[in-house]
């Protein structure tokens, strides 16, 4: 790629940091139809034809085929998400969606997850299109909203309503799933996702008695909530090596010289430090308690106090939490 690709890379990234398209997890977010109509506009301005989907007002995705020279070979989707999870400006050293260029970086939310690579997909295939260098297999491109709340209006929709759009892909390059790693011996290993980690996510409500909080209670809601965090913030959940997660270590260990510990994984993780806590993840529950809501008034006791828990389990069939998952996976359900 030449110098004015790349240079085009920053100028798209930069454009799309600038609309803040923040996935409240509702439908108030300001930019996810701004950003895709600018995207669609970059696709159109060389040539490409475009479909705009919008199943709720502002909740837009964009998707092209970019036909190849080649007839009969099956299709590639690449696809990105347009969203962003929110940021908070009070904790960013440059705003958040200004797309600012400093010490040599470029600034801001959706930097690297993942704006950036849209930027990639549009420059590229601008470029391509622009030197008539058609792809040798048809591509789709979907630029999806709502990514950050789970897909229901985006990615999730389209497999509903809009297979068509997919008709003869049989591989799709999309987010993550490609860091390397440097290994001690100077050897890199290319880490390729197999497979995802699914989702539950929980309401745990803790109920007592509400009162002033001036008077004596011994069943406060809040006290009981903080039980049950602390009993969930120490507990270690056992390894479950699914078959991915085995193969995966199989390797690692042949190319490190070192079993695996189910006792002791760290050994392994070590070293592949910067990824460990990715690739940690993959091998056990995680329970994250994310959002806590008790109370309105410092001096009433509420009779409910409740947290979310974000509750990734292991990729695979067979794990433990995948039976939890079945059991629980209502979102917001109280237990
Ligand atoms: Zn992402």
């Amino acid at each position: 790629m030449g110098s004015s690709s790349a240079d085009e890379v920053v100028a798209i990234c930069r454009d799309l940091m600038r609309f803040d398209t923040s996935n409240y997890g509702d439908d108030s977010g300001p930019g996810e139809r701004a950003a895709a109509e600018h995207v669609a506009g970059l696709l159109t301005d060389v040539g490409l034809d475009v479909e705009l989907i919008e199943p709720r007002p502002g909740r837009m995705t964009v998707i092209a085929r970019w036909a190849s020279s080649v007839s009969g070979r099956p299709a590639l989707l690449v696809h990105a998400h347009t969203d962003v999870v929110p940021a908070d400006e009070a904790l960013w050293r440059f705003p958040p969606f200004a797309g600012e260029i400093a010490d040599g970086y470029l600034w801001g939310r959706g930097a690297v997850d993942m704006k950036y690579f849209a930027a990639q997909v549009l420059a590229v295939v601008r470029a391509r299109v622009r030197a008539r260098r058609p792809p040798a297999r048809d591509v789709v491109l979907a630029f999806v909203a709502d990514e950050e709340n789970g897909g229901r209006l985006g990615a999730r929709w389209l497999v509903d309503h809009r297979p068509d759009l997919f008709e003869g892909c049989t591989d799709a390059i999309g987010e993550v799933g490609g860091f390397s790693a440097t290994m001690p011996s100077g050897r890199r290993l290319y880490l390729v996702e197999t497979a995802e980690k699914g989702v539950v996510w929980v309401r745990v409500t803790a109920r007592g008695v509400a009162g002033h909080g001036s008077m004596l209670n011994t069943s406060n809601s809040i006290v009981a909530l903080a039980e049950i965090l602390h009993r969930i913030g120490v507990h270690q959940f056992p390894i479950q090596l699914t078959p991915t997660t085995r193969q995966f270590f199989d390797v690692l260990s042949a190319e490190l010289g070192r079993d695996f510990q189910r006792r002791d994984p760290d050994a392994l993780l070590d070293a592949i430090a910067p990824l460990k806590r990715i690739v940690g993840a993959s091998l056990r529950q995680i329970v994250s308690p994310t959002l806590v809501r008790a109370g309105n008034k410092t001096n009433v006791i509420p009779s409910e106090a409740s947290v979310e828990l974000d509750c990734p389990f292991p990729a695979g069939p067979r794990g433990r939490a995948g039976r939890l998952g079945r059991e629980v996976s209502r979102p917001g359900r109280d237990l």
